[in-house]
């Protein structure tokens, strides 16, 4: 495994994480998700996100659960929860949001599922309009300052709000965030690449990113039909194919594999070692629903190594193909 530090912090995340949207307490049980966090431990993977609204909760439970189970040292490994969407299906006003409230009540309820006494990492899982950035600010200092969060951040946060918490911290000496989450994938690499371009020598910002195979659809398993039972089959579910722009990121996502196969590798884990070679990724957040896909993915570490930029850069103008970009 190769460790990397979370922006100018010197907490070092593996670069290969492991996350719990839509497996745990829904695809995978107790006795499924201890497998694949064994394996990922196993592998030295060191860094496990949740967030309050998976599952309503019942992810963090999950992942609590097992990391016990498993006896896995508490020095050893990193969690993460997020809070704003609430963990009740309907939430109460106060029940979502960034207020000074919701941020400490969620804090409070993801120690008590995920079974630790503090989280390595905190998130804004989004803006909330409603709440003063100031007021977020102080309550994640609070959350800090008492042992009960080592590090905050953000996620898909415009640049200029990340900004604004940024200089509110600097200016009243309090915790400023440490690191964004946003979405990053050979189809989706804007904010990643040109919006936070600034912050991460400005602000030392880290970004632990999501979805590197676009919710599944880079692993070339969409290529020739919708598998039964494979995530974007689940009705609701983002980046399903029947979605507006789901044809044409299907086409994408078609010319990926090809240029894949020329390379004679498996599009998955060549899709995440391109999100590795951004030198501004702390870690990847792989997804999993089963330990032969993380084996597979986890091979994007060598791929990593032996690829250069100039296949990288080949790989993005070949899913850009016809866009103009
Ligand atoms: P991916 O884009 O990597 O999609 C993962 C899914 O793709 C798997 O669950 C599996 O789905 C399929 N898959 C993975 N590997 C393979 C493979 N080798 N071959 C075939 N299919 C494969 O990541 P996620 O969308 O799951 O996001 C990763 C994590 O990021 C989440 O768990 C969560 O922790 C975090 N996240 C954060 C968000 C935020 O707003 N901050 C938003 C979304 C995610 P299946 O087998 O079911 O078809």
């Amino acid at each position: 495994m190769q460790y990397r530090r979370l922006g100018g912090s010197g907490l070092k995340l593996s670069a290969l994480s492991l996350g719990s949207w839509l497996t745990a307490g829904v695809r995978l049980g107790r006795g499924g998700m201890r497998e694949l966090v064994a394996l990922a431990w196993d592998h030295g993977i060191n860094f496990f996100d949740s967030a309050e609204n998976y599952a309503h909760g019942e992810a963090e439970r999950v992942l609590g659960d097992v990391l016990t189970d498993l006896r896995l040292p508490r020095d050893g490994f990193c969690v993460s929860s997020k809070v704003l969407f609430g963990s009740v299906p309907d939430p109460r006003p106060t029940q979502a949001g960034l207020s000074r409230k919701h941020v400490r009540d969620a804090c409070h309820d993801a120690l008590r599922r995920l079974r630790v006494d503090y989280l390595d990492l905190f998130f804004c899982h989004r803006p909330d309009p409603e709440t003063p950035v100031a007021e977020t600010v102080r309550a994640m200092d609070d959350l800090v300052r008492q042992g009960k969060v080592l590090y905050w951040g953000t996620s898909e946060w415009p640049a200029s709000l990340i900004r604004e918490a940024f200089e509110i911290a600097r200016a009243h000496h309090l915790a400023p965030p440490t690191t964004e989450q946003p979405q990053y994938n050979l189809l989706h690499r804007e904010r990643v690449e040109l919006e936070y371009a600034a912050l991460y020598a400005e602000c030392g910002l880290g970004a632990t990113v999501w979805s590197p195979l676009a919710y599944g659809l880079l692993s070339g398993k969409y290529d020739d039909g919708v598998p039964e039972g494979s995530r974007l089959s689940q009705p609701g579910v983002p980046g399903r194919l029947d979605r507006p722009g789901g044809q044409a990121r299907l086409e994408r996502a078609r010319r990926f594999s090809a240029a894949a196969a020329e390379l004679g590798v498996a599009p998955a884990p060549l899709a995440i070692a391109w999100c590795l070679s951004n030198p501004h990724v702390s870690s990847v957040i792989l997804g999993a629903s089963q330990p032969a896909q993380l084996l597979e993915n986890l091979g994007a570490l060598e791929l990593a190594d032996r690829f250069d930029d100039t296949v990288w850069r080949r790989l993005e103008c070949v899913v850009d193909q016809g866009r103009g970009s």
